[in-house]
């Protein structure tokens, strides 16, 4: 069975909770994402089954990410963790889900194939919301935030 690397996006459409594959997150990722209280058990549970396997990318995988995002223009679009995913990709020589644009821009440079969220060939219904990396502040339609002025991630929640 392939193995593919998760991004945030993923994580917050909920990919490893309706999918039976494995699935590799990096340490920052995780560490990102298991705050979410509500999925906590769930998360419990990948962990324990081997579904959901926590792996740091090694450093000179991530200096390749690096190098090649101030090349194509995205490094400040990129936050550590989604550094960390595409180096993870990069040394496990696997695929990425990710629908973040400048993971998936950076990725396909490095020959990372990226599988957007939409296609997964799962259906998830929910809203993108816009979010400050920086201020942890959700905006509606923005591009930049309107208190620091970082551009703004985009993260898939499910509308209930
Ligand atoms: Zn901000």
């Amino acid at each position: 069975m392939v193995s593919r690397v998760l991004d945030a996006t993923a994580f917050y459409a909920g990919i490893p909770f309706t999918s039976q594959s494995t699935h590799y997150v990096t340490t920052l990722v995780y560490d990102e994402i298991k705050h979410i209280k509500k999925n906590h058990d769930a998360l419990q549970i990948l962990i324990n089954t081997n579904r959901l396997l926590v792996k740091q990318p090694q450093t000179e995988f991530e200096e390749r990410v690096k190098i090649c995002a101030k090349k194509t223009g995205d490094i400040h679009s990129l936050s550590e963790g989604d550094i960390s995913c595409i180096a993870l990709s990069l040394e496990l020589n696997t695929e990425l889900i990710s629908d973040d644009f400048a993971v998936t821009n950076v990725s396909k440079k490095l020959g990372i194939n990226t599988i957007p969220l939409m296609t997964n060939g799962i259906k998830i219904v929910g809203k993108w919301i816009f979010y400050c990396p920086a201020c942890k502040k959700d905006f509606s339609d923005e591009k930049n935030c309107l208190l620091c002025g970082n551009k703004l991630k985009k993260k898939l929640v499910k509308t209930k």
